[in-house]
């Protein structure tokens, strides 16, 4: 069975995810949807992907251009089994009403609360608890990375604090700051620490800043624990997690710029690092406390968990055949 996949919102993170369906052998991009035509449209239709207006009230715009658009997503909808929504924050929710009338599946992004669907997804962390469901929501890029590690620790977790550091914009907006300042959430704790516990049983709170950077967000975890634990092997645990790395400043990752050189050294479409970054020098046991640290590129690390969720709402595969495909298609290293 190939299941039929739209992706409604083609930027950052539905380009990707277009991009890793189109790899799968259990899947099929049947289109994806634009508001205008701009060049991201006007990619999608060299790549040969059918391109459809996200509302009628678009169509003129793509008229008035002369570039020819499929239908509209009401007509997409109608060649899909599944949706993955990946509009703006929040739309998602008032779009689910759309995907309901139309009897498809929805697969929707950590920018929507928890509600919008009935399972908060990360692959390696729950992936039973999406099997035949109908609406999945993968998380946000810092809760999958959050969930990524903290999961692979679980059993020795009595409380985790962590700080995010966050980038203020991705590469391509123009529009966002800071430029020049650090930006304190000043919620404390932050929203990050409730949504991990939408994932996994765990203790944690969070706090977090936006700082001038549009690479990678970087996150600074300490775990009071339960059972003691030496380094070696929480090291040899992640050496053993998938999509986890481990990276160290003795080989020059000093920051997340050689980070993202890495992945452009792989020749990754739009140097995506799907993996988690932990620094392997900084995974330090004090006592009761292990404290390491982690970088997430936020434009990427959710693009697999798109694809397991697909596998997952549709019983195509159990956890680790769906992780196994996945990580084969795109070329995540372990
Ligand atoms: P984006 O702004 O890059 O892309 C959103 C796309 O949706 C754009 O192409 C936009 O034109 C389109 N769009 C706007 N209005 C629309 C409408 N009415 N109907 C259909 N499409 C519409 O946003 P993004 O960064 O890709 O974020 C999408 C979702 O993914 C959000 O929930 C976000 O929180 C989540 N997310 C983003 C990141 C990230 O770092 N960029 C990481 C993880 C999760």
């Amino acid at each position: 069975m190939r299941v039929k996949v739209g992706i409604n919102g083609y930027g950052t993170i539905g380009k990707r995810v277009a991009y890793a369906v189109s790899k799968q052998d259990d899947m099929k991009l049947v289109g994806v949807t634009k508001t205008r035509p701009d060049f991201e449209a006007y990619r999608a239709e060299e790549l040969g992907i059918p391109v459809y207006a996200a509302d009628e009230r678009f169509l003129p715009g793509f008229e008035e251009a002369g570039f020819e658009v499929a239908g509209t997503l009401e007509d997409l909808l109608k060649e899909v089994d599944v949706i993955v929504d990946a509009t703006p924050g929040g739309m998602g929710a008032r779009n689910r009403e759309l995907y309901e009338k139309a009897g498809v599946k929805a697969i929707f992004q950590g920018g929507e609360r928890s509600e919008v669907a009935q399972v908060s997804f990360v692959a390696q962390a729950n992936y039973e608890r999406a099997l035949g469901k109908d609406y999945v929501r993968v998380v946000s890029c810092n809760t999958t990375g959050l969930s990524r590690t903290l999961s692979a620790l679980l059993e020795y977790i009595d409380y985790v604090y962590a700080v995010m550091i966050r980038r203020a914009a991705d590469p391509d907006d123009s529009k966002r700051g800071p430029v020049n300042a650090i930006r304190p959430s000043v919620e404390v704790p932050s929203h990050h620490g409730p949504d991990v516990q939408t994932v996994i049983p765990v203790n944690i709170e969070t706090t977090a800043f936006v700082v001038p950077t549009t690479l990678m967000h970087v996150h600074s975890v300490m775990i009071e624990l339960k059972k003691p634990i030496e380094e070696r092997d929480v090291i040899d645990i992640f050496e053993n997690t998938t999509r986890v790395l481990l990276f160290e400043k003795e080989k020059g990752f000093e920051s997340t710029a050689q980070l993202i050189e890495f992945a452009r050294d792989l020749h990754r479409e739009w140097n995506n690092l799907y993996e988690i970054a932990v620094w392997r020098e900084s995974v330090s046991v004090r006592g009761k406390r292990l404290f390491y640290i982690q970088a997430v590129h936020q434009e990427s690390d959710v693009v697999p968990e798109n694809v397991d969720a697909i596998r997952a709402a549709f019983e195509l595969a159990d956890k680790r055949e769906s992780i196994r495909k996945t990580n084969r298609s795109l070329g995540i290293l372990k």
